[in-house]
Order: C-alpha cells, then sequence, then structure tokens
C-alpha cells in the first residue's frame, strides 16, 4: 500500500476497492409479481451480470468513498497545478508536458494506481483508473499518462514474463519510466494484426524493419512497445528507444498531443525483449486496445462535462437582448440537446468502464460506448462553440481545447465506423 501522508497524498487502494462496489446494478423493487426481476429462479451469483434492456432495471452510478475522495483529489490538484494557462502553454513546450507535474502525479500514486502493490502499485481497479481519466479529461492533460499507463503498463501486465514485470513496472509506478505503444502503420490504422513492420529472427534475438506512425509519445518514451510481423502471426517487442537504427519524428497535430512516425531500420532487440508469446500478439493487442478504447471513453467524458458546465455557466452570464442568453428557447433547445448527449455518454462509458473492470466479456458493449461518445461529444463542443457565440473561436478561450480533444478522441483507437462492425459483428450480422 502506498503512505497516505501529505496534502497531496490519495488514499490507498488495496483489496476490498472494486468495480463492483462503485458500480453496482440495482433493481427497483417489483411492483407485481409479473415485473419481478431478476426472476426467482435466477441463478447468477451476486446480480453480476447487468440485466440489460428490462422494465424497472437501473443502473446506480454511485462512488465508494475511497472514490469520491480519489475524485476529490484529482479535481482539486488539476484545479491548483494544471491552469488552462499552463495547458496552452505545454503545447508549444518540445516535450509536450511539465515534468514536474507527472513527478507529482507519480507521488500521489497515480501511475500505478492500478497496479498489483508488489510491483509498487496501489492494486486499485479499472473503475478506480476511470476516474482519474474523467478528471484528465476535464483538466485536458497534456502528456505521456495514458500511453505509459493505460497502453504501456496493461501490456506489460497481460504479456509480460514476472522479470519484466519486475524490471519495469515499479519504475513506472514511481514516475520514472514513460512507456507507449506502436501498432499503426501507413497502411494498417487498426490492430488487424497484419503488419508491415517486421521482425526477422536472427541469432541471440530479431531485427526489427519498418515504420510506425501516430505513436503517442514516442519522443518522450524510454521504451517501445512495437508490434511487428513474425512468421505465422505478430509479437511484441520492447524496443529501447536509445538503440541503434531507431528514429523519431513528431507529427504536426491539430491539438497539443504529440504522436510520432517511428523509423525502425535494422533496429536488433534480444530474446528477453519479446513481450508475451511469439506469434500471439494479436491476442494481447486487443485486450489492451479495447481497454483502451473504454478508457479513453472515460477521459472524453470527463471533457464533455467540462464542455457542459462551461456552456450552461455562460448561458446564463451572458446577456445579448436585454437578458441571459439562456432565457432565448433556441439556447435552451442546445443546452437540452447537449445534456441528452451527455447522459448517454455517462451511461454507456461508465457500462463499458465498469464491465472491463469486472473482467466480463464486454466486446460489444466497449464498441456501443465508443461509437456513441465519439459522436456525441463531438456534437457537444459544436453546441458548445454555437453557444459561446464568436469568442469560443478564439485562442484564448478554453472551449477549443475541448473541441480538439473530441476530434483526436474520436480517431483514437477506434474511429465510430470501426467500432461499428464490431458492433455489427457481434450482433450476428
Ligand atoms: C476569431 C474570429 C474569426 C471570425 N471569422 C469570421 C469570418 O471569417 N467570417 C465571418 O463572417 N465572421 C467571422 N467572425 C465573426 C463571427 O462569425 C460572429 O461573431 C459569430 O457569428 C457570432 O456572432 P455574434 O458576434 O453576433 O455573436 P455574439 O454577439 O457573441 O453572441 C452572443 C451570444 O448570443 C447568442 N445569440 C445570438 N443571436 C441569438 C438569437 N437570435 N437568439 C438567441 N441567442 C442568440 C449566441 O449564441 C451567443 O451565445 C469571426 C469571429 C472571431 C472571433
Amino acid at each position: 500500500m502506498r503512505p497516505t501522508s501529505g496534502p497531496l497524498c490519495g488514499p490507498t487502494y488495496g483489496a476490498g476497492t472494486s468495480g463492483q462496489q462503485a458500480i453496482a446494478w440495482r433493481v427497483v423493487p417489483p411492483r407485481s409479481p409479473e415485473t419481478l426481476w431478476p426472476p426467482p429462479d435466477w441463478d447468477c451469483p451476486e446480480n453480476k451480470l447487468p440485466p440489460r434492456r428490462r422494465e424497472g432495471v437501473w443502473m446506480d452510478f454511485s462512488l465508494s468513498e475511497q472514490q469520491e475522495m480519489l475524485r476529490k483529489i484529482a479535481r482539486d490538484f488539476f484545479t491548483n497545478e494544471l491552469p488552462k494557462s499552463s495547458v496552452k502553454e505545454m503545447a508549444k513546450d518540445t516535450r509536450g508536458y511539465s515534468l514536474e507535474l507527472w513527478h507529482k502525479m507519480a507521488d500521489l500514486g497515480w501511475m500505478g494506481l492500478v497496479l498489483p502493490e508488489e510491483y509498487g502499485g496501489s492494486g486499485g481497479s479499472f473503475v478506480d483508473l476511470a476516474i482519474l481519466l474523467e478528471e484528465m479529461g476535464r483538466a485536458c492533460l497534456p502528456g505521456p499518462f495514458f500511453s505509459t499507463v493505460v497502453l504501456g503498463a496493461s501490456i506489460v501486465m497481460e504479456a509480460g514474463s514476472e522479470v519484466q514485470r519486475e524490471r519495469l513496472l515499479p519504475k513506472l509506478a514511481r514516475g520514472e519510466l514513460v512507456l507507449t505503444l506502436a501498432v499503426a502503420e501507413p497502411y494498417v490504422l487498426s490492430h488487424t494484426g497484419v503488419f508491415e513492420v517486421r521482425a526477422r529472427n536472427v541469432e541471440g534475438g530479431y531485427i526489427i524493419d519498418g515504420t510506425k506512425l501516430f505513436v503517442p509519445d514516442a519522443h518522450v518514451a524510454d521504451y517501445i512497445i512495437c508490434a511487428a510481423k513474425t512468421g505465422r502471426g505478430s509479437t511484441l517487442f520492447l524496443v529501447d528507444t536509445k538503440s541503434h537504427g531507431l528514429s523519431c519524428t513528431v507529427l504536426p497535430a491539430m491539438s497539443s498531443e504529440r504522436q510520432c512516425e517511428v523509423k525502425f531500420n535494422q533496429v536488433k532487440v534480444s530474446k528477453a525483449d519479446v513481450l508475451g508469446k511469439v506469434n500471439r500478439g494479436k491476442e494481447y493487442i486487443d485486450k489492451v486496445l479495447t481497454r483502451a478504447a473504454a478508457a479513453k471513453c472515460a477521459e472524453m467524458l470527463g471533457g464533455a462535462e467540462q464542455v457542459m458546465e462551461m456552456t450552461v455557466a455562460y448561458a446564463k452570464e451572458r446577456v445579448q437582448f436585454g437578458r441571459a442568453i439562456g432565457a432565448f428557447q433556441a439556447i435552451q433547445h442546445h443546452c437540452a440537446n447537449m445534456l441528452n448527449d451527455l447522459d448517454a455518454c455517462r451511461c454507456v462509458a461508465r457500462r463499458a468502464v465498469w464491465m472491463v473492470s469486472e473482467g466480463m466479456p464486454c466486446a460489444r458493449e466497449v464498441s456501443l460506448a465508443k461509437a456513441w461518445v465519439n459522436e456525441a461529444y463531438h456534437r457537444m463542443t459544436l453546441l458548445g462553440h454555437e453557444i459561446h457565440g464568436a469568442i469560443a473561436f478564439q485562442h484564448d478561450h478554453d472551449m477549443h481545447l475541448y473541441f480538439k480533444q473530441a476530434k483526436l478522441g474520436e480517431m483514437a483507437f477506434g474511429d465510430t465506423a470501426y467500432h461499428e462492425e464490431i458492433i455489427a459483428r457481434e450482433m450476428g450480422l
């Protein structure tokens, strides 16, 4: 467990903090025997499976005391430590984030929040991580938290050997290591598992050749986990970014995020740097990218909540034609539509997160969430812009940060069309 002293120190997250506790499915007391749910003979233990699409059933989003505390600490921390002026400053910085802030976040135990205690983590659940990500989305946190914790640490936990976990995870939990995952290529944007980047088996290891695209935060990463074609499938390799033959270029991007083109020119890696089983890379990537899509929904949900609050506050204070613009029906309807979208985002995103946290099969639910949040957050930012009138178009205003976050999130870990295909497949079509 992490120490709990110090003004900014987070709560401990040990055994007992589970997603089930955080987001439980509750059943409204039945009014008559016909509407009885769950039926008396329902054999699902502890009501674990969500009884979807049944009348009289609702979902309770309430958080545990510890989780409420985590949310509060995170919100206060970002309010004090990351004003939007700093977010905009960091966009001009070469690294793209503040190392000082990174270390403060590590001191709070956030890098190791979901790692087991034996690796220096706090043993928290995926729901706990999602709470943090929502706050990060609200704050528009720049930097490699997502790539290190959601992508890198997940892959190491999923595929890494005990030796690799012990080598990497305690350092990661202390904030001393930045990881990222390289999947996309010029002709492979989604994780189909058919890569052109190839790893040749040679004496004592492998030689990797090819180009990866849109690798998040590769310019500041210590290791890139690279998915490459091997023999009869794909394999994951842990590549030191100081390796001979590896070069990295930050791609020009719309927002302050850093995505890189990484070229592997005969980069040698040893057998000890193979992550997981050879030719089984796709299985690990599929799992981790499903988690990443759910995590991205949580981050986008936080941003969407902030857009809603900001916009309603503006509609109440901005006076036009002799009264607050929120008094006009046109603005009221825009706000109502935004709230509708936000509410649905909250439902689908938190359901997806909870199911991931509980280890349930949830490909359909995660895809439903991502497809919906992609579109809804985008719509919300457009209406938010419109309600703010001309001011939101200026870089001085915060609204543009959220519009860019929505656009970026939409493309990350599967756009809407990609997830709709998964939903259709899951429906047996
Ligand atoms: C950086 C920048 C670049 C721009 N570039 C261009 C450009 O290239 N071309 C161009 O033509 N214009 C441009 N504009 C001007 C911009 O298009 C207008 O200012 C914008 O359309 C908003 O109009 P407004 O100034 O009247 O809104 P504001 O006066 O800011 O409106 C205030 C609020 O009143 C609300 N409101 C307005 N009318 C009503 C109504 N009838 N009922 C209820 N609520 C209402 C609005 O939604 C808004 O929330 C630019 C502005 C900026 C800041």
